[in-house]
């Protein structure tokens, strides 16, 4: 984030800029040309009024002239739009054609800069027509006032055709004319004026879950919150008006804010801007046989039913694993009856704001649900829910939806007619981004579309009645209507479209349902009623299969549920091998809110606290006690297991704004993890001492993470070592360090004699041994912490720890697969931490190996060519790891 300028607004004589005086300015032609409505333009970002209300001018001259004297504010590098700023305040944005920004400047001649004051009439850009028409869907230019909350158009001139210096009509100031376009602006008038540039750092842009973020912290704010990124400028309280910035990882975006905070609001936004972003499923790399989610739910009732009986087979992708056998069930979307014309523009206002209001209060008690403690790992998904919610939260309050629902009520029609257009259009505006994150995340705003229509229609979609072990077939399944199924009847679910990353596909995992998505529009055939087995490991929905097969599939799914119920049961009990060598297993843990679902899983401990959960997302580190009191915590709901704190491991795809990291070329090969704490010592001197001070002492052990040299770990236990002594603890703390960076693994003796135990992070390490980015879609299926070399580094780790009597534990991935456990085993590792919902059948397995034929196919593993035929190998040994059998 960089800080451009600050200054106190003084009177208007002296920074009159800002400031609109109230007087009206007349909008001259800026060319000859046919002068026409808006609405006529063929892009939905202008027609829709996203960025403005104004007027357009299909051009028969090529010279773009000062439609009124003022000031050029925006001029971008492309030349194919400028910004006036008129005495006024009135802000005129002209673009000369549409989609022209990727010409690059090809074809455009600008005759001033930025900051140059014109007179009405004075050139600012020769365009060559001929040259651009053909490669642009039109060349028709939006003249739009960017800054309409201020503004109203008045006295336009009727459509036709203008010859240039003609008078379009008069921007006026809102304050005079009356009306204000825009719902309740913050004060503005005496304060600061404080601008700063923000980097995106998020890879996906800003989509709907940061701009929900954005804007929600935009309408708290005293002063008012500006965007802008080359031409487009957005009102920072509208998320969608955000999004359709279409901001790209790297883009720096212009704050500005006014008003009498406008420092702390300008620079909270700006870090915002810079964060990561929430988009943690959206970053999951998706499989690369999965094909792109389609983008929303279409309604089901057009399309013509099977007969029932039919038998038939339908693969598609596997989002949450599971086999279950039900009943077909289809979700239909319900084709709403919409009038067009109101009964009333009060009254149409009236149920618009009663049919907002009231699904409000429904997110918000989804919200409530959500963030209550639920089942397996629900702390987790539960809060990406949460996050979901929140946007749809700041979408429904968006002041670009209402006051575009406002002005087509005004103009006679329906809430609900005037709702869904303000909608859709702005649906069609993000699919045309060509961003395919932004895409997906249409399917948000369609949410917000329909639940406001049920609410203005009458209907309520909540009362879906199922049958048991229902097996749900719907084109795609909206976040809130998944929250309002009655999941205990859920058995699959089956969607037509969806991706594997999508939100139910996450939802379906943390509940344990078995999904399958991207299966097909044929699969909206299958009528309700029908048997149906779902096998969500294999992708395959058989629909009406042979009753022999239902009975054998019924059979293994009893099975199944018998032995995770019985492994549950069984769950608390310690783990020891058959031999009784002891074999820790443990949990992954983010947060105290976390541990009570771990527990309940047989956990018999932490293995790994991801301490990053208390730095990320916001604006400055936690301090000493606020840590200790998180740490404390943990250890006091864990009732005396071990906990193992791993340090602070941000860098890379974790970023903490306030740690000023540097612009690296390869962040994950730069200062991430320990190497950021020793760059910023401040920040490990202070989380030290937060975990120093846990009490017992013993309980706590820290874990260093991204370690590669022997230096740098001698110089963190010179740290602990002092901020012991000065707490005046005389207990050594136990640390280990992760095994992620090769180097450790080789020469593992070495760093065997400066700690005290080690856990493999496969996920990294997997990523530095097959140098693929952990981060990189396209080789998802290939970063394979099975993998042979991955295997053999794990090896060598612990044999190099058994010879100094230090213990090695796996906190990566692969700990949660059960068909790692032999392996691992094998290899010399006594620590398994993995997630919460696989522990319990994890003890379970690790009850009944033998160690000796551990050893001995994990031995036969390193000799392998690669992961398939390792998990192959140990398939071929125990057949029944994730079998039903
Ligand atoms: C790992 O790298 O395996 C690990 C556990 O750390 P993280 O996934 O948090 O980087
Ligand atoms: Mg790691």
């Amino acid at each position: 984030m960089k800080f451009l300028d600050r200054f106190r607004r003084a009177t208007p004589a002296t920074n009159p800029a800002p400031c609109p005086a109230p007087s009206p300015e007349v909008l001259l032609a800026p060319l000859d040309g046919t002068l026409q409505a808006l609405d006529t333009v063929p892009d939905p970002v202008f027609a829709g009024r996203m960025l403005g209300d104004g007027l357009a001018i299909d051009p028969a001259t090529n010279v773009l002239c000062a439609p009124f004297a003022g000031t050029v504010v925006a001029l971008p590098k492309t030349r194919h739009a400028i910004t006036l700023r008129a005495a006024n305040g009135a802000e005129l944005l002209m673009h000369i054609g549409i989609e022209t920004v990727g010409l690059g400047g090809d074809g455009f001649v600008a005759h001033v800069k930025e900051g140059q004051s014109v007179a009405a009439g004075d050139r600012l850009i020769s365009f060559d027509a001929a040259r651009i028409a053909p490669q642009v869907p039109s060349l028709v230019i939006p003249l739009i006032v960017t800054n309409g909350d201020d503004f109203v158009l008045r006295s336009r001139a009727a459509d036709g055709s203008v010859k240039r210096g003609a008078r379009c009509c008069e921007i006026v100031p809102a304050a005079i004319a009356g009306s204000s376009s825009m719902p309740e602006a913050p004060p503005e008038a005496e304060g600061e004026v404080f601008h700063c540039t923000s980097e995106i750092r998020d890879p996906f842009g800003i989509h709907a879950r940061p701009a929900g973020v954005i804007a929600t912290r935009a309408k708290a704010a005293a002063s008012r919150v500006t965007l802008s990124l080359g031409g487009r400028r957005a009102d920072a309280r509208s998320s969608v008006a955000i999004m359709l910035m279409g901001a790209q990882a790297g883009d720096v975006v212009h704050v500005e804010a006014i008003g009498p905070t406008a420092q702390k609001d300008a620079q909270d936004i700006a870090e915002l801007i810079a964060a990561p972003g929430s988009g943690a499923a959206a970053r999951e790399p998706r499989p690369a046989s999965a094909p792109a989610p389609a983008l929303a739910a279409k309604p089901l009732v057009a399309v013509a039913l099977d007969a029932p009986g039919i038998r038939r087979v339908f693969s598609g992708v596997s989002a949450a694993p599971g086999l279950a056998v039900g009943v077909s069930r289809r979700l239909v979307h319900e084709q709403l009856d919409i009038p067009e014309n109101g009964a009333g523009i009060e009254q149409e206002m009236a149920a618009l704001t009663d049919a907002i209001a009231r699904t409000r209060s429904a997110i918000e008690s989804a919200i409530a649900h959500f963030s209550e403690p639920g089942p397996v790992e629900h702390g987790s998904h539960g809060n990406q829910q949460t996050e979901i919610l929140t946007a749809h939260l700041s979408f429904l309050d968006d002041p670009y939806l209402r006051s575009t629902s406002d002005e087509m009520i005004t103009a006679g029609r329906s809430a609900a007619f005037a709702w869904k257009n303000a909608v859709e259009t702005q649906i069609t505006a993000l699919r045309q981004l060509g961003n395919e994150v932004l895409a997906e995340r249409a399917a948000d705003l369609l949410d917000i579309e329909r639940r406001v229509l049920l609410v203005l229609c009458g209907r309520n979609e909540t009362a879906l009645e199922l049958p048991d072990n229902a097996i749900l077939f719907a084109d795609d399944l909206l976040p809130s209507q998944f929250a309002d199924l009655d999941l205990k009847r859920v058995a699959g679910i089956c969607l037509a479209a969806s991706g594997p990353t999508s939100h139910v596909a996450i939802l379906s995992a943390s509940y344990g349902i078995a999904a399958i998505v991207a299966a097909g529009p044929d699969t909206l055939r299958v009528p309700d009623g029908q048997d149906i087995i779902i096998d969500a490991d294999k992708g395959q929905i058989s629909v009406n299969p042979a009753v022999s097969d239902v009975a054998a599939t019924r059979q293994v799914v009893e099975t199944r549920r018998a032995r995770v119920d019985a492994n549950r049961q069984a769950a608390g009990e310690i783990c020891r091998m058959p031999d009784g060598t002891r074999i820790e297993v443990v949990a992954n843990l983010g947060s105290v809110s976390e541990v009570a679902g771990a527990l309940a899983n047989g956990a018999e401990g932490c293995g790994l606290l991801r301490s990053e959960f208390l730095y990320l997302h916001r604006t400055s580190a936690p301090g000493e006690d606020e840590q200790f009191a998180e740490y404390q915590a943990i250890a006091t709901a864990l009732a005396g297991r071990p906990l193992v704190i791993r340090t602070l491991d941000a860098g890379a795809d974790k970023d903490v704004p306030y740690a000023h990291l540097p612009t690296e070329e390869n962040p994950a090969l730069g200062l991430r993890g320990v190497r950021l704490s020793l760059w910023q010592p401040d920040l490990l001197r202070t989380q030290v001492r937060a975990i120093l001070r846990v009490k017992p002492y013993g309980q706590c052990k820290i874990l260093l993470p991204m370690i590669a040299t022997l230096a740098d770990v001698r110089t963190v236990k010179a740290v602990i070592a002092a901020e012991s002594e000065a707490l005046g603890r005389d207990v050594p703390i136990e640390t280990g360090i992760m095994v992620e960076v090769p180097s450790v693994a080789l020469i593992a003796a070495q760093f065997a004699e400066e700690v005290d135990f080690f856990s493999v992070g496969t996920n990294d390490l997997t990523q530095y041994t097959l140098a693929m980015d952990r981060c990189n879609a396209r080789l998802a299926q290939q970063l394979d912490p099975f993998h042979p070399a991955v295997l053999r580094l794990i090896g060598l780790a612990a044999d190099g720890a058994r010879n100094r009597g230090r213990w090695v534990g796996v906190c990566g991935n692969i700990a949660s697969s059960p068909l790692a456990a032999p392996l691992l085993i094998g290899l010399g590792v006594t620590e398994l931490s993995a997630t919460a919902n696989a522990i319990a059948d994890i003890k379970a397995l690790v009850r009944t190996l033998d160690m000796p034929r551990c050893r001995a196919v994990a031995e036969a593993a390193l000799a392998l060519d690669s992961a398939d035929d390792v998990r192959h190998l140990v398939a071929t040994h125990w057949p029944t790891i994730g079998s039903g059998s």
